[in-house]
């Protein structure tokens, strides 16, 4: 079985709010899944739920064919396979880029300071931050930021990475920068699950596009197919509302 992340008939409320209905959705692993719709379609809930920020309240989300929410699983152990990076970077400002990716792992994972003064560096110099590991978010641009921000998700090995608008707080000039990170991450085979405005990216890096509207998955095509051609009436309104 190669599906890596399932959401099957996911259903989630908040209070009387129906914002996941019936999701089901899988991830291959390697894919890169581009997750696009209006505001408050419930991107962002959907991949809350994938890192159990949410709960859910109707059908199951597995990884590697196992639910989330088995009372036998290793819940830490499911959610630290799942890295995720938000808009907002959220680095600990009193620590450096370096100590910032490496507190987790010597925290959660149990490495020592040597093991993840090594890893840290690595994945530092992947994200193009060599010659900044020491310097305090502070004296990092909202780029840099963001790369220590994925470079420390990394850090836990996760099997999949979920990244939410992570280039949308950003100065337009440091957009690239950071997509260019994504897209080497995409390139080396890292399964991932991408909302994003940011349509070039689709197009390029996505293996589909999957449109949500409303709690619901409207539409699941290929890039080709969604940008020139999309199968659905949603899929044209929301191509028609682009730039
Ligand atoms: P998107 O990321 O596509 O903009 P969200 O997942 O943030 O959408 O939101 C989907 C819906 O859920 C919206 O109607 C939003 O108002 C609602 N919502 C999101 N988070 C909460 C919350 N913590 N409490 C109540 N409603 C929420
Ligand atoms: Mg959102």
């Amino acid at each position: 079985m190669s599906h890596l992340l399932e959401f099957d008939e996911v259903d989630k409320y908040f209070g009387e709010t129906h914002v996941l209905k019936n999701v089901s959705l899988d991830i291959e692993e390697t894919e890169v899944c581009v997750v696009v719709g209006p505001s408050g379609s419930g991107k962002s809930t959907l991949l809350r739920c994938a890192n159990r920020l949410e709960e859910i309240q109707g059908g199951e989300i597995r990884l590697d064919g196992i639910p989330l929410s088995d009372p036998n699983a290793d819940v830490n152990f499911l959610r630290q396979r799942i890295g995720m990076v938000f808009q907002s970077f959220n680095l600990f400002p009193h620590k450096t880029a370096l100590e910032n990716v490496t507190l987790a792992p010597r925290k959660v994972r149990g490495l020592d300071a040597n093991e993840a003064r090594a890893r840290g560096e690595e994945l530092l110099e992947r994200v193009g931050l060599g010659a900044q590991m020491n310097s305090y978010p502070n004296q990092l641009s909202g780029g840099q930021q963001q790369r220590v921000a994925i470079a420390r998700a990394l850090a836990m090995d996760p099997k999949v990475m979920l990244f939410d608008e992570v280039t949308s707080a950003l100065d337009p000039e440091l957009v690239g920068e950071v997509l260019e990170v994504m897209g080497t991450l995409a390139d080396e085979g890292m399964t991932m699950m991408v909302v994003t405005h940011e349509m070039g990216f689709a197009r390029e890096v996505g293996d589909r596009i999957v449109l949500m509207a409303d709690g619901r998955v409207v539409e699941s095509s290929a890039p080709e197919q969604f940008f020139e051609n999309p199968e659905t009436e949603r899929g044209e309104q929301f191509l028609s509302k682009l730039l």
